[in-house]
């Protein structure tokens, strides 16, 4: 990891038009979603993350760039998500990231009480 990127998030791989994505493969991943240049939501599919972001813009009057970081597994795509969720606190986003059913994963972030 790069020792200036504290939060282990990487470089997204794109930030982009919404409508400009062109996907082929699915792989788990995150989401954000802007709102007048405001981190607004922080999204996360364990499987397809074009497919699901794709489905989740039209849902809400987001800005049209997009930020998305591919992962390696679901379970890495989840430390992620839970990172964005605590560094931005999105507005829309309701509730801590999920765990799938059957895992035991926890928060990577100090003090949360899903850590
Ligand atoms: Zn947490």
């Amino acid at each position: 990891m790069l020792s200036d990127d504290p939060l282990h998030l990487g470089v997204p791989l794109r930030t982009t038009l919404n409508f400009c994505i062109m996907a082929n493969m699915a792989i788990p991943g995150v989401y954000v979603y802007k709102r007048n240049g405001r981190v607004a939501y922080v999204g996360r599919s364990d499987r397809d993350v074009y497919a699901r972001e794709s489905a989740s813009f039209r849902a809400a009057n987001y800005d049209l760039t997009v930020t998305i970081h591919e992962r390696s597994s679901p379970f890495q795509a989840y430390r992620t998500e839970c990172r964005l969720f605590h560094k931005y606190e999105p507005s829309d986003n309701d509730i801590h990231p999920a765990v799938p059913a059957g895992a035991n994963w926890r928060c990577p972030v100090n003090g949360c009480c899903w850590s």
